[in-house]
């Protein structure tokens, strides 16, 4: 055998260990060469009669990551480049064929005669989960690292190499869908009780477990080769199966409205196999999985999620030629709702913390936020009591300036009051050294006139957290006219170290996040104004793919708020830069019926002591015309929703403001929720093709007014056919 990612022993006994260690590469993943040397394996084992069985295992940290993404990026532009060169036809088969070499390489192992093993150690996902389930035996350690799962579904695939067979052949068939729905990361002991794993044990026994096992059964068989193996959840057209299939619709369409085609494939897919033998259910596996490889979906969901959001997570923002900078010691100024989760973040990494308020009191109050959030944990049994406090022994809480000495980097989470913010920035600029870098983290005002209160702006950044800190995934990292490469560096080296994405972008009011998600909220008060039903405005904002509706959003960031900003933009911007009818609104809501959001139990929603919230009723006494539901057409309400925010994203690139759409895309979903199907805001408007997405936001315009009109750039792009991702990359290899 020719092998290079594996190495392959037989011990005396006619055990044979396959390891799988790719070279230069940190983690295991399955690429062609892989499956190749996997194939000669097979053969091998099958073939030599000295070998009895065969146990996997990993020479690496970890198990596997799972199939390599750009591979099947690979196969789409394969077809898309056979259709054009051959035809349709040929090009269908030959992907179809392509597509489904690794399921049938598994089954080839599956039923080769002899019984493979595979000892799992840390994470073991997708297709390298796949190819386990493929194996007779499943041993795994009960490290705290190790997770099994088929998380396909988050990039807008489903598991395609026997996944959706096998799976709903060990399992009931309510937790097989569910399991691969949700895409979850399973540990090692409800691996085991979910019946995907048959034994949990110390790392350091897996492999000679296995091997035991293999010597004991040399005729082992998968439980579905026997003739009278039964489905977990009995048969499909049963009195069983009734109480089954029609739910899972039901289910299908709650969680997804019916936005993502691969969910859509997974039921299919275990639907119909469930009605047929192994072989014939594969092929109708690969059937759906060839059909969701070529949907746009998949491609974007693929793009954003997993390559472009590795490649900003590498850094690809960084400048290259900054050193990296290994931060051991952080300041926290403002121990309030943001700074006290930017402190537990931050100790969270490893790194030394000092958190300052004006008093020590509310400096520990920030702190406690951290044993909160670590006793939470506990209880969960997610994490040990000696976690906690290791982790409260990085965070000095502060009331003394001095104590900021000898900071790297300083995030500023003060009051959003540019008087206290430039107090704040000369008192911290007195004790710290002229290379610690000053970040701030305000959501509303510019960089750049905060920066002329500092003594050194070209170590002067933004660092825009979401809140809540310790769940949201990104952070903007704002240029300001001033700022160097070294802040860069420094604070993306941070966000780095803090595990989050960040994107760059230049610094203009509300940044890039909070300025399209503040226009899905607007839209969605405009829509309550106009009298449309609040429950269809909710509705329509999920059924277009977004985490919650619009009023329900507003209700978390505080009403109050969002009238604040308005006031604000007004006072600076004048009468024309706010819509009359949602300042009316904000202003009622707020002036007149207090209605301030989740956090004082009343917004656009009741928040009972008991029981679910409600929309509140007195939300019809605002509006004085009432639409009839049956009048409202739920497409534009869709429409609105997300053409408001992708228009606003386009404007954004336009002014020079988010200047890569990797960013754009990565940061509306990631930042609040853009319908990740979609792939993100500008990736909504090139899946569309900019010539029909002017004319979309022409007809809203319409309608709806000129808050809908095309920017500049669409309308270019919709005459010259560009896109945003085209663009980019014509000017990345120029
Ligand atoms: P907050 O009111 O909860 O906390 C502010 C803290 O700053 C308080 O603990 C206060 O005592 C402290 N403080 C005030 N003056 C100080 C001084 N001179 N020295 C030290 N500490 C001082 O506010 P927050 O919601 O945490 O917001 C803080 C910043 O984060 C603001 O700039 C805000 O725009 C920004 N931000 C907020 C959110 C959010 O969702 N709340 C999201 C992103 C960014």
């Amino acid at each position: 055998m020719n092998l290079v990612n594996f190495r392959f022993d037989t011990d005396a006994d006619g055990i044979a260990t396959l390891t799988w260690d790719m070279p230069e590469r940190s983690m295991n993943v399955i690429t062609p060469q892989v499956m190749e040397e996997l194939n000669q394996v097979v053969d091998k084992v099958a073939s030599d009669e000295a070998i009895k069985g065969c146990v996997i295992v990993s020479g690496k940290e970890a198990f596997s990551g799972g199939a390599d993404l750009t591979m099947l990026q690979g196969l789409r532009d394969l077809y898309v480049k056979l259709a054009k060169e051959q035809g349709e036809q040929i090009a269908m088969q030959r992907f179809f064929d392509e597509s489904r070499k690794l399921s049938q390489l598994y089954r080839k192992l599956e039923t080769c005669g002899k019984p493979f093993a595979a000892a799992i150690h840390g994470v073991c996902l997708g297709g390298a989960f796949e190819l386990a389930l493929s194996c007779q035996l499943r041993v795994v350690s009960d490290d705290a690292s190790t997770r099994v799962g088929l998380p396909e579904i988050k990039v807008g695939l489903f598991p395609g190499a026997g996944g959706t067979q096998r799976v709903s052949r060990l399992m009931q068939t309510g937790d097989a869908l569910q399991m691969m729905f949700k895409g979850d990361q399973i540990k090692a002991l409800p691996a085991r009780n979910m019946g995907l794993v048959h034994a949990v044990l110390p790392r350091d026994q897996i492999v000679a477990a296995a091997k035991e096992w293999l010597k004991a059964n040399p005729q082992a068989k998968q439980p579905w080769e026997d003739p009278k193996f039964k489905l977990p959840s009995n048969k499909v057209h049963s009195p069983a199966g009734m109480q089954i299939w029609p739910p899972a619709n039901a289910i299908y369409r709650r969680e997804t409205n019916d936005n993502y085609p691969a969910a859509r494939a997974i039921l299919s897919a275990v639907y119909e196999g469930l009605q047929l033998p192994m072989d014939l259910a594969l092929k109708v596996e690969s059937r759906y999985f060839a059909k969701i490889l070529r949907t746009k979906e998949a491609a974007s969901m693929i793009r954003s999620l997993f390559v472009s959001m590795q490649e900003l997570n590498k850094g690809a923002r960084r400048p290259a030629d900054v050193p990296a900078s290994k931060l051991k010691k952080v300041g926290v100024v403002g121990a309030g709702f943001m700074g006290a989760g930017i402190a537990y973040v931050t100790a969270n990494a490893g790194i030394e913390v000092v958190l300052v308020d004006r008093d020590i009191e509310a400096a520990e109050k920030g702190k406690a936020y951290s044993h909160k959030l670590v006793t939470d944990q506990i209880t969960k049994g997610r994490a040990k009591t000696a976690d906690r406090d290791a982790l409260l022994a990085r965070i000095k809480a502060s009331a003394d300036y001095a104590d900021l000495k000898g900071c790297d980097l300083i995030v500023e989470a003060v009051f959003e009051d540019p008087k206290v913010k430039a107090e704040v920035i000369a008192k911290v600029e007195a004790v710290v050294g002229p290379k610690t870098i000053f970040g701030s983290n305000t959501s509303t005002l510019p960089i750049t006139g905060l920066a002329e209160h500092s003594e050194r702006p070209k170590n002067f950044i933004g660092i825009h957290f979401f809140s809540p800190v310790e769940k949201m995934l990104l952070v903007e990292i704002i240029m300001a006219k001033k700022t160097g490469k070294k802040a860069l560096a420094m604070a993306l080296d941070f966000v780095r170290a803090i595990r989050k994405t960040p994107i760059v972008v230049n610094d203009v009011r509300g940044f890039y996040a909070n300025r399209c998600v503040g226009n899905y909220i607007r839209e969605g008060h405009l829509m309550l104004m106009e009298g449309v039903p609040p429950a269809m405005i909710e509705a329509a904002g999920k059924q277009a793919g977004m985490p919650v509706g619009p009023l329900s959003l507003n209700d978390e960031v505080a009403v109050d708020l969002a009238y604040k900003v308005l006031k604000a933009t007004k006072a600076q911007l004048g009468e024309g830069a706010v819509d009359p009818a949602q300042e009316k609104l904000l202003n009622e809501m707020v002036e007149k019926h207090g209605r301030l959001g989740r956090k004082n139990r009343k917004g656009f929603y009741d928040y009972p002591e008991a029981g679910p919230k409600r929309l509140w009723p007195g939300l019809a006494d605002l509006v004085s015309n009432h639409i009839h539901p049956e009048k409202v057409d739920m497409e534009e309400l869709k429409h609105r929703l997300l053409v408001t925010q992708a228009l606003e994203a386009a404007k954004t690139y336009e002014e020079g403001v988010v200047t890569d759409p990797r960013e754009a895309d990565v940061g509306s979903i990631i930042g609040f929720g853009f319908a990740p199907y979609s792939g993100g805001t500008l990736s909504y408007i090139d899946n569309m093709g900019a010539a029909a997405f002017v004319k979309l936001c022409e007809s809203l315009a319409k309608k709806h007014g000129e808050r809908f009109k095309p920017n500049r750039l669409l309308k270019r792009m919709a005459k010259t056919g560009e896109s945003f991702y085209g663009s980019a990359e014509k000017k990345a290899a120029a």
